[in-house]
């Protein structure tokens, strides 16, 4: 059959030549060694927590040796597209520091390698595609989906592989006049690509994470365009990566199944290959088993979730190179105080079996990350959170700058700072007691105390309290209440002989604390008052 005729047959209106595309994507002029790595989701409107790992495995690559990380829309699947999909995209990301050099935005394209969305490249796909065909390597199929069912029914039943190869490629060797005859009827049709590959053969392939893994030839005639034109996964990927230049694909393991049908993809195309990194799955423990991070089931699966819980972003990014390199954690005891750009990223120490994610130990990096941070860091993190997600905090947060950060101040900027925040939304919770709206009786005073020994020493604690005192005198006042009202001022004394006292002058700290904050632990009470103010302190004392 005559290729060439074939081809003018099914694709008439494609007047391009691979060479005329070729002649738009010139070679991209980088430094020796740059990588140039591209993020190529469906724009659906939901970003994985195994998005982010990917995404943050290209940018790092990318950027630690002065390369490009692009992003490219995957949209050849319209019911997979939601309307705002590419914004989510690019917003969810940028707010966890993810930021592209090039490829879509929100409304078009910035960079030479474009489009960026695969739904404005049908011509570029078709014409590659009807080249292959011109060189017999692919060929229009038009079977129903009944065909297509019998044959899988077939094959299920007679216990042999699925797909359409050997005899079941009904299509792969018909004659021209058959072929005419369907395109006259106006049936439609996919096109398919005629592989060569035999299931006997098996090559070593190298991939950048896994290592040296065996691939078997693939022997299935895959669709390479719809019947509508528009490309598989496989075709784009192929077409795209190569013309935009890319130089390491990063993607999930899942495609490793269809890696021998890329390989010979890019080699009919004539193609050089690029570069693979499989990366392995997201794992989460889950009653002490291992499974995959589930959409449906856990929460911490979507990359909304980081930003509603207000986790810093700083955090997140500190956390996810622990877990995606291995040997970050003790780079970071060695560089505490490094900017992770520094890092030197590499696929050699990532995991090849999957990675743990452990929300306890992103909770802990946070809380260090937190605690590094100036009360005035803390306080724009905080507003700019609860801006979007709690309105009315945000409005006390404003109502008095100074007041908010001489709160967070507590505990801060010494060596051992605290460390009780690990979220923007636990600040609410940890300042309420400042707030007079907020307060809230959260612990109680213990019922074997008497309730007038408590209102006597609540008191005597307010008709001395003088703000002015350093915290020595404060608490020099405190033991005096304490001795006054039966509670022994001494803890060594006190536990020597518990027998002959009410209480401790612990126990008087722990009546002070309740009134003041609603509750048993809170930061410095010395500090605490001093920040609440007389006023404030004697109304509580009093109540
Ligand atoms: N659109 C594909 C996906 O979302 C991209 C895979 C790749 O990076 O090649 O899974």
């Amino acid at each position: 059959m005559d290729a060439q005729f074939l081809a003018e047959l099914l694709y008439p209106n494609i007047k391009t030549l691979p060479q005329d595309i070729e002649a738009r994507y010139p070679a991209r002029n980088l430094p020796e060694g740059a990588k140039v790595t591209r993020f190529a989701p469906s724009p659906t409107g939901f970003l994985h927590i195994g998005n982010l790992y990917g995404a943050f495995t290209d940018e790092r690559l990318a950027h630690n040796s002065g390369g490009v990380f692009y992003l490219r829309i995957e949209d050849t699947d319209a019911k997979r597209t939601v309307p705002n999909g590419i914004q989510i995209i690019i917003e969810t990301l940028a707010k966890l520091g993810v930021n592209f050099d090039e490829g879509a935005v929100i409304d078009g394209d910035k960079g030479d390698y474009g489009p960026y969305r695969q739904s404005e490249r049908a011509e570029i796909y078709q014409t590659f595609a009807k080249q292959l065909i011109r060189e017999g390597k692919a060929y229009p199929c038009f079977c129903t989906e009944e065909e297509l069912t019998a044959i899988r029914e077939k094959q299920e039943t007679e216990k042999l592989n699925p797909g359409y190869y050997g005899e079941f490629a009904i299509w792969r060797d018909a004659p021209i006049e058959k072929i005419q005859e369907k395109l006259q009827e106006g049936v439609p049709f996919v096109l398919r690509f005629k592989s060569d590959g035999n299931l006997n053969n098996k090559h070593k392939f190298r991939d950048e994470i896994k290592g040296e893994i065996d691939v078997t030839e693939n022997d299935i005639d895959h669709v390479i365009l719809k019947s509508d034109g528009i490309p598989t996964y496989h075709f784009a990927h192929a077409v795209d990566d190569h013309l935009m230049g890319t130089t390491h694909v990063i993607r999930d393991e899942s495609w490793l199944s269809t890696l021998p049908f890329h390989i010979q993809l890019f080699k009919a195309l004539g193609f050089k290959m690029p570069k693979y990194c499989h990366t392995a799955q997201v794992l989460k423990l889950d009653n002490g088993n291992k499974r995959k991070i589930s959409k449906r089931k856990d929460p911490e699966a979507a990359l909304t979730y980081y930003h509603s819980q207000g986790y810093p972003v700083s955090a997140v990014r500190e956390y996810l190179l622990t877990i995606l390199n291995s040997n970050f954690e003790e780079w970071r005891l060695a560089n505490p105080e490094a900017a992770i750009e520094d890092f030197k990223f590499t696929t050699k120490k990532m995991s090849v079996s999957g990675s743990l994610f452990d929300l306890d130990k992103l909770n802990d990096i946070s809380k260090n990350v937190i605690s590094r941070m100036s009360a005035e860091e803390v306080y724009e993190y905080t507003l700019t959170w609860a801006k979007e997600n709690d309105v009315d905090f945000a409005k006390i947060l404003e109502a008095d700058r100074d007041y908010a950060v001489s709160i967070l101040s507590i505990g801060r900027g010494g060596k051992k700072p605290r460390k009780d925040l690990a979220l923007w939304s636990e600040v609410k919770g940890y300042m309420s007691f400042f707030y007079d709206d907020l307060f809230e009786a959260v612990d109680a005073i213990p019922e074997s105390f008497s309730a007038e020994d408590v209102k006597a020493i609540c008191n005597d604690f307010a008709a001395s309290y003088d703000e002015t005192v350093e915290q020595n005198d404060w608490f020099a006042n405190i033991k005096a209440i304490a001795e006054k009202n039966g509670f022994c001022p001494d803890m060594k004394q006190y536990k020597a002989n518990p027998e002959a006292f009410k209480g401790s002058v612990a126990d008087v700290s722990m009546f002070l604390r309740i009134a003041v904050t609603g509750r048993m632990n809170s930061p410095d009470l010395y500090e605490v008052m001093k920040i609440l103010g007389k006023e404030r302190v004697l109304a509580r004392v009093l109540k």
